[in-house]
C-alpha cells in the first residue's frame, strides 16, 4: 500500500477546511516536512480550496441568477466541475431554490426533526427565501 496516497494525501481536504484534529494536523506536517511530493500536492490542495472560498459565496447569487458578470459565471460553472465539493452545495442550493415555500419541511425543520439531507435543503432555502427564514423563526421563537 502507498502510504502518502492512501493515508496522508486522504487528510489534506479536511486539513485545509481545518476538520482534522490535532494530531492529525500535527500527523501530517510532520510528514509533509519529510516528504516533497505530499508538500508539494498539500500546496496545490491548498491553492484550490482559497479558490472555492472565493466561489462558495457566489454560489448562491449563481443559484438566484443574480450573477452579473459573465466572467463570474463561468468562474463558478468552471469550479464546479472539477470540485467535488462546491458541486455538492451547488447541488443541495439548487435542491432548496426547488422547494416550495411553507413546505411541511419546514415545519420539520423548526421541529428539527428531519435527517442532514433534508436539513441541508432546507437551510438551502432559508438562505434563499426571505419569507420562510422569517416563517421559521417565527415559528422556533413560540
Ligand atoms: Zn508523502
Ligand atoms: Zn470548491
Ligand atoms: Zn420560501
Amino acid at each position: 500500500m502507498n502510504m502518502c496516497e492512501e493515508v496522508i494525501q486522504k487528510l489534506f481536504g479536511e486539513y485545509v477546511r481545518g476538520h482534522l484534529s490535532q494530531i492529525g494536523i500535527d500527523f501530517v506536517d510532520e510528514h509533509t516536512t519529510e516528504c516533497d511530493v505530499c508538500a508539494q500536492i498539500l500546496a496545490n490542495t491548498e491553492s484550490d480550496y482559497a479558490i472555492c472560498k472565493e466561489v462558495s459565496p457566489l454560489l448562491r447569487v449563481y443559484v438566484m441568477g443574480e450573477l452579473g458578470l459573465e466572467v463570474e459565471q463561468i468562474f463558478v460553472k468552471n469550479h464546479v466541475k472539477t470540485c467535488r465539493e462546491c458541486a455538492q452545495s451547488l447541488a443541495i442550493l439548487e435542491e432548496g431554490k426547488k422547494l416550495p415555500c411553507g413546505d411541511g419541511l419546514l415545519m420539520g425543520y423548526a421541529a428539527g426533526d428531519l435527517d442532514r439531507y433534508n436539513q441541508s435543503i432546507v437551510e438551502a432555502h432559508l438562505t434563499l427565501c426571505s419569507r420562510c427564514a422569517q416563517d421559521v423563526a417565527s415559528i422556533q421563537s413560540v
